[in-house]
């Protein structure tokens, strides 16, 4: 555990702030330094990228951003530890660290970012780090409160903190990320799948033998957390519909790059694009990047002379998406690619794959760390062997997969 010298007292508001929320109904706000991280223009940024990238397509309330969840993440996890299990446990210094890798979990996401990741070799995990030890607003406000902090909270994102309560707490089977994005994006989205008791999962919770474990009596809200996430992966995260608007937009940047590295001249400025065209992308030149610059480069695109780019981009903002089918043989493919060439519609940016695996519950026999450990008479058992739901979903020899092609509407008649 750190020995900082750190005290929350001195930095506690005057007046605490809320933020009216609809899934925890407040957020609480009580110390300057959370504060001041909400406040910086990194923060801010997340307010201009959504939280689910395609969703919005199939479920048109699903508008909001990475900046709800990230409060919302904050929230769960403030609660984490007010909670009698953590408050004797973590040191002020180790909650102001969880806190705010908490706010900070998802800072490096880009705009549309499976997409956009998909094109251009960068990773949202790494940017984060780089935001928090870098050059930014994010740092400077850590680096005032304690040399520290960046680093500590840099290393329960990175997963290599010391004190593995800290990381379970953001990043594990059951965790303040999945339990705010499952009652969120079931929210926004209007769906029901993913509800669960939230409440009663926290208060099951309990720290044993250095980690976080649940009570036997929580056994029944978490098998109810666990199907709450299988059911919003295929209603929600891989929906079709979704997924043909996250590749018509990965179609849209491959085009761009391919006609980048031709020497097309494009008729709009794009210099925001050409550190990623170049592949020397800065921190300062991801963080200029968020949906609504790039909404407008796809915009502009429509009055670019190429006409594969014109079209996409077209179809991307107007919502002509990309029909699909399971693909079942690699015939099938061939076929679609050929109808495509032949109507002119190049293959490269018109027939795409899309291959989904999703495991509802993550099991190793031989290694229980990723387990959610049970607390049963004083001794600690996988949820698998307590529950007999959680059971019969990893030992089912199924593995659930989804792979579909996408094509364009005009060459349907022709199959
Ligand atoms: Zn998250």
């Amino acid at each position: 555990m750190s020995e900082k010298v750190f005290s929350l007292k001195q930095d506690r508001l005057l007046e605490g702030r809320v933020f009216r929320d609809p899934i925890h109904n407040y957020i609480h706000v009580d110390y300057g330094i959370f504060w001041k991280l909400i406040n910086t223009k990194e923060m801010q940024r997340l307010r201009r990228i959504h939280q689910l990238g395609g969703a919005c397509q199939v479920y048109h309330g699903a508008e909001h951003s990475r900046f709800n969840h990230s409060l919302g993440v904050y929230e769960v996890v403030r609660q984490m530890c007010e909670s009698v299990a953590l408050k004797e446990q973590l040191s002020e210094y180790d909650q102001v660290c969880v806190l705010c890798a908490a706010l900070l979990h998802d800072i490096g996401h880009g705009p549309f970012s499976h997409a956009f990741e998909h094109i251009f070799p960068i990773h949202h995990e790494i940017y984060t780090t780089k935001i928090i030890l870098g050059h930014s607003e994010v740092h400077d406000v850590l680096k005032s409160y304690d040399e520290h902090l960046p680093t500590d909270i840099a290393r329960i994102i990175d997963k290599s903190h010391p004190h593995q309560i800290l990381i379970q707490m953001i990043t594990s089977q059951l965790d303040g990320d999945r339990m705010d994005f499952l009652l969120r994006d079931s929210y926004f989205t209007g769906t029901t799948y993913g509800k669960f008791d939230m409440n009663r999962i926290l208060r099951t919770m309990r720290i044993f033998q250095g980690q976080l474990v649940f009570k036997e009596s929580g056994t029944q809200a978490i098998e109810n957390y666990i199907l709450a996430r299988y059911h919003m992966y295929w209603q929600v995260y891989y929906h079709p519909v979704s997924r043909s608007y996250e590749q018509l937009l990965g179609s849209l940047f491959l085009r761009v790059r391919d006609l980048y590295q031709e020497g097309y001249v494009f008729k709009k400025d794009i210099s925001l694009l050409i550190p990623f065209l170049e592949n020397h992308v800065s921190v300062e030149d991801y963080l200029r990047l968020d949906e609504s610059v790039l909404q407008y480069y796809i915009a502009s695109f429509q009055d670019e002379t190429d006409s594969i780019l014109s079209d996409l981009a077209y179809r991307f903002l107007n919502r002509h998406l990309l029909k699909y089918c399971d693909l079942k043989t690699p015939k099938r493919l061939a076929q679609l690619q050929a109808l495509a060439q032949e109507k002119g519609y190049p293959p490269r940016y018109y027939i795409l794959t899309d291959d989904q695996k999703q495991v509802p519950y993550q099991y190793n026999m031989n290694d229980d760390v990723n387990e959610i450990l049970i607390l049963k008479d004083e001794k600690l058992y996988p949820l698998s062997e307590v529950s007999e739901v959680v059971y019969a979903i990893v030992h089912s020899s199924r593995s659930k997969r989804d792979t579909k092609v996408y094509y364009p509407q005009e060459i349907i008649n022709d199959l």
